[in-house]
């Protein structure tokens, strides 16, 4: 080993690559290749691989693998940068500016699918992680040359420690095989499948071997003679072929033995013969003639000429029996069918980089591609191949849980959709996100790849109304309806007769005006529900839309003849015109008795809302101050002041906000905050200010000023608030409770 190491020759096997391009009569612009593996050669110095060669030998060495396939320059070079981003100092900026975007593109496309981390077995979660790595890649060179990267590596696990060769061998059996597969590539599937199971079942991998050496020189004869056979027939009959002989790869042997339970001297099929001739006709006519020649086994002729497989592999096989009772396989498939069967996908470089380019009638040859991936819709057709581009899996995005689970969402998908598609209980409890460890917010959307932590709280709010939206599986929303449906009744009422008076005034429809004895009733049982809060509730959660409930409402108001010659809707219609003059008099959303268009402002002692009993007092030059006649000043007023006092009353459409001020004590919490904050936006409260204090007793007390349309509103925060953890009580100013805990805050500040 040690005398290898020495004589390793970084010149030579440059010099390969450059053979391997001639070879294979790439257009490539060998001088561009050059200044690619002196950079790469740079960028690696003093790294070495495990067995003692520099480490570019390994780029080398993909690259040639690259060239192998019939890939184009850019690849090539690709190829043999595809380790500087992630293990030297060279970014995608400095390869851009050396070889362009393209191949600094592709370099890129590879680090990440290298950053991907293979931990899980379970069946479901290696088909996602295939796509995954398929969605990631973009351009199919990325994918290629992470297969020729990973099939050095696998060719030189030997260096590596058991365990790594252990984990890298399941990860190529598991992933990179059935991808190899996928993409039509047999050639880079057997040799990825053999070297697999040498780490994986050295055992059985070795006994399998000796069996073959052991009867090498038999099986050999046995090859030779039925090649000769096959060929002078074949020639006999005027048929242009060329026929080749191997012993079955030694996974396909393994695992034939697996499934069908037996020894490996129950397996007879152990050689494949090959014909491959000029078209279509001939396949067929080899068929008849190898028949005639030889047994055939019922059952065991497959034709995927007339049937391709879904990766658009092509061949007639049958398997007979020779003249001593061995079976033995025998594909047929033209030069075409063939060059796909090897090189899949790769395939199509060969095509172009031929002497003529490419062909008229290429596209349509290529259709399966097109349906496996998506093509940039150039005018130029030479584009169409270097421009392939992955689309298989365009509508679905595939991130990683923490433990290393591939979970399958759709395009588009958010933290929400990935908590629930963990556990309705961990989207119930979600309070935030990470994505890649940096915090998000939940409308951001997961990109594939991307590592998403879920931080769960026992005191949740629970999903808000909002996440209907940034939900982008059907699955999530219809949980999260769920939730709302069943844990929110209070504030899906309270939402849902928001939505729904609204959508009425938006008819001209007063909201009282169908609350009368006469017409409720009738509309109730029009849309099924036994009471008005069923259906607020309904609206609320999103069970029915306001609008399609108000349409409803319409049509029944208008079939129901009464008052005469007016239908109800009528009726309604003209009352809401004549309130309509009314309201025109509200200053603020408050009618004061006698007065028009008089100054009205809102006491701050007590900060009433829409909903509260109200009364107003006549200031000196101020107008009207509105409080509630539960304040304090009200009930204390001194009595010279009971002439001011006058009736004032809240108006029929309010749409204004109003500022109150609540008050919350609670045991000394440092999260205390953080905990009101989450509440406040979960009910999507708008906050004016949020200040606390710590005061004596090892208390907290927080001064909250809040917008809300309504005393329903309100109601429910001070309800989500008192829920809080610690929190002895929230209390709005202007109550006899409130204003000694008010006033020590104040103090504090
Ligand atoms: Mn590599």
């Amino acid at each position: 080993m040690e005398e290898q190491k020495k004589q390793y020759d970084l010149e030579e096997h440059y010099a390969q690559l450059e053979k391997t391009i001639t070879a294979a009569n790439l257009p490539v612009e060998l001088g561009r290749v050059r200044a690619a593996f002196e950079l790469a050669d740079r960028s690696h110095a003093g790294q070495k691989r495990k067995d003692g060669t520099p480490y570019v030998s390994h780029c080398i060495a993909a690259a040639i693998i690259t060239a192998e396939m019939g890939l184009d320059e850019d690849a090539i070079i690709a190829a043999l940068l595809h380790d500087c981003i992630e293990d030297t100092s060279l970014t995608h900026e400095d390869i851009a500016r050396n070889f362009g975007t393209a191949v600094a593109d592709i370099v890129e496309g590879v680090t990440k699918l290298t950053r991907v981390q293979y931990t899980s077995v379970e069946e479901q979660q290696v088909e996602n992680l295939r796509k995954m790595l398929l969605a990631m890649a973009k351009d199919i060179r990325v994918i290629l040359i992470k297969m020729a990267d990973r099939l050095h590596n696998m060719r030189t696990m030997a260096y590596q420690s058991e365990v790594k060769q252990r984990i890298k061998s399941l990860e190529t059996m598991e992933v990179y095989a059935p991808i190899a597969h996928r993409l039509g590539m047999q050639k880079m599937k057997w040799e990825l499948e053999d070297l697999s199971l040498q780490y994986l079942d050295p055992s059985g991998y070795k006994a399998i071997t000796n069996y073959l050496n052991e009867r090498m020189d038999t099986l050999e004869t046995f090859m030779a003679d039925i090649k000769g056979k096959l060929q002078s027939r074949l020639d006999a009959e005027g048929i242009q072929c060329t026929i080749s002989s191997r012993i079955k790869h030694v996974y396909s042997i393994y695992r034939k033995m697996y499934a069908q339970k037996l020894d490996i001297n129950g397996i007879f099929d152990l050689c494949a013969f090959r014909v491959i001739v000029d078209d279509i006709s001939d396949c067929y006519a080899v068929l008849g003639i190898v028949h005639d020649m030889f047994k055939p086994m019922p059952g065991r002729i497959k034709d995927y000429i007339s049937t391709p497989k879904p990766n658009n592999y092509r061949s007639v096989h049958t398997t007979v029996i020779g003249s001593e009772g061995i079976p033995f396989e025998v594909q047929i498939r033209t030069w075409e069918m063939h060059v796909t069967a090897e090189y899949g996908v790769a395939a199509h470089w060969k095509y172009k980089s031929g002497t003529n380019g490419v062909k008229p009638g290429d596209e349509e040859k290529f259709a399966w591609v097109r349906r496996l991936l998506e093509t940039q819709q150039e005018s130029d057709a030479s584009d169409f191949l270097s421009n392939l581009k992955i689309d298989m899996f365009a509508d679905e995005v595939f991130v990683f849980s923490p433990k290393g689970d591939v979970i399958n969402l759709p395009a588009g998908a958010t933290p929400i959709d990935f908590a629930y598609s963990i556990h309705s209980a961990i989207g119930n409890s979600m309070v935030g996100a990470k994505v890649n460890g940096r915090i998000v917010n939940f409308d951001h959307v997961l990109q594939n790849g991307d590592i998403v932590d879920i931080r769960t709280s026992k005191n949740a709010p629970g999903p808000s109304r909002d996440w209907l939206a940034l939900a982008k599986s059907g699955s999530a929303r219809t949980k999260i309806k769920q939730w709302l449906k069943k844990e929110r009744r209070e504030e899906n009422v309270m939402n849902g007769r928001e939505m729904f008076e609204r959508e009425l005034r938006a008819n001209n429809i007063a909201p009282s005006d169908i609350m009368a004895d006469d017409i409720l009733p009738l509309i109730l049982k029009r849309l099924a529900f036994q009471h008005i809060d069923d259906l607020y509730a309904a609206i609320g959660y999103g069970g029915v839309t306001a609008t399609r409930t108000v349409n409803r409402i319409k049509d029944e108001l208008q079939r129901h003849q009464s008052d005469g010659q007016k239908t109800a809707y009528d009726k309604i219609t003209e009352q809401a015109e004549r309130r309509n003059k009314r309201q025109r008099h509200a200053v603020h959303g408050v009618l004061v008795e006698g007065l028009d268009n008089c100054l009205i402002k809102f006491s701050r002692c007590c900060t009433p809302v829409p909903g509260d009993d109200i009364i107003g007092f006549i200031t000196r030059g101020a107008g009207v101050s509105i409080h509630r006649k539960d304040c304090e000043n009200y009930r204390n007023s001194p009595a010279e002041n009971k002439g001011r006092w006058i009736a004032v009353g809240w108006a029929d459409r309010i749409t204004d906000e109003y500022t109150t001020t609540l008050v919350l004590v609670s045991t000394q919490r440092s999260a205390l905050v953080m905990d009101v904050a989450t509440v406040l936006n979960s009910l999507n409260a708008k906050v004016r200010t949020l200040t606390a204090r710590d005061v004596e007793n090892n208390r907290s007390t927080a001064t909250i000023t809040v917008e809300v349309h309504s005393l329903s509103e309100l109601r429910l925060i001070i309800n989500r608030l008192s829920a809080i953890h610690g929190v002895y009580r929230v209390a709005r100013v202007g109550s006899a409770e409130a204003k000694a805990d008010y006033d020590k805050n104040q103090l504090a500040q």
